[in-house]
């Protein structure tokens, strides 16, 4: 059984203030997506439109937030799908499946009486993976039908689609899907700095017990390299340590005890795939 990734046609109720740091990167996707606000105004000028931002980074550093936030920043319904989703298809589904996506975005906009939608694609380098030579491409049909969509978009349609992509392998991209009217906006969503560490952990420690005096600055020194994901995990493995403990409050023990269970945890899930 294949599994599907659920498909959403709705505004999601995620902003650009409940993702920690990622300051430029914000900045960027907000300048990109005034673009897809003011549409008729680039019609007015003959300005083609943004039709595909990719965000590239590495896993858990919030590009699916991201991609979110630009859906309830531009009040757009929201269609989701993944790489993996058309892994093992048979020749013709995939292409099949992304007809049907950009179907669903459309109908769903006007469904919900919207102006525009966001179709929001992770791990697109398991479709768009570079091609080299003569060699067997399983996802050829994929590939083009997502190319043969994205060039069928124009500023003049009622309803406006941008898809969105993410990536952590934008180096292994074909070039195809970078080229201008494609995903010719980059945007690198990195690992948090201090800082971004620090507002990271307030953001998912704000609707949890903590202790007074716990230091949340000590933290965010204590965690360098980790990615946003991997904050939120170790904010719940204090809690449930804390739990245990039958404590309260989350005391900067359980804190302490938590980041060694993040560390471990990625250590023991490098040892398996070695
Ligand atoms: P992947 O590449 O693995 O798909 P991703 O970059 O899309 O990962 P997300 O799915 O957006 O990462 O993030 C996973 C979870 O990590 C989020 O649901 C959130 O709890 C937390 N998270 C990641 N980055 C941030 C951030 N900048 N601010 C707040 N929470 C974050």
């Amino acid at each position: 059984q294949k599994k599907r990734t659920r498909r959403k046609d709705s505004v999601p109720n995620l902003s650009f203030e409940n993702i920690g740091g990622q300051q430029r990167s914000k900045e960027e996707l907000k300048e990109a997506l005034d673009f897809l606000i003011h549409r008729t105004k680039l019609h007015d000028y003959g300005i083609r439109p943004i039709k595909g931002i990719l965000l590239s980074g590495p896993p858990g550093t919030g590009k699916t937030l991201m991609a979110k936030a630009a859906a309830h920043y531009t009040d757009s319904v929201f269609v989701t799908t993944s790489g993996s989703e058309f892994v093992e298809m048979y020749v013709g589904v995939g292409a099949q499946r992304i007809r049907e996506l950009f179907q669903e975005a459309r109908t769903g906009a006007k469904r919900s009486k919207k102006n525009s939608a966001i179709i929001f694609i992770d791990e697109i380098d398991v479709i768009g993976g570079r091609r080299e030579g003569s060699q067997h491409r399983e996802y050829d049909q994929t590939l083009n039908q997502l190319l043969t969509e994205m060039d069928g978009i124009t500023t003049d349609q009622d309803i406006q689609v941008l898809v969105i992509a993410a990536t952590n392998r934008k180096d292994m991209l074909d070039f195809a899907l970078l080229r201008p009217g494609r995903f010719d906006r980059h945007i690198s969503v990195d690992l948090p700095d201090k800082k971004a560490r620090s507002m990271i952990l307030h953001l998912h420690t704000k609707n949890k017990p903590l202790a007074e005096g716990v230091e949340i600055e000590q933290l965010a020194t204590e965690t360098f390299g980790f990615s946003g994901a991997q904050l939120e995990s170790l904010t719940n493995e204090a809690a449930i340590y804390a739990m245990r403990d039958k404590s309260d409050v989350i005391r900067q023990e359980h804190l302490s005890q938590a980041i060694d269970k993040v560390m471990m945890g990625e250590k023991t899930d490098r040892e398996a795939t070695q």
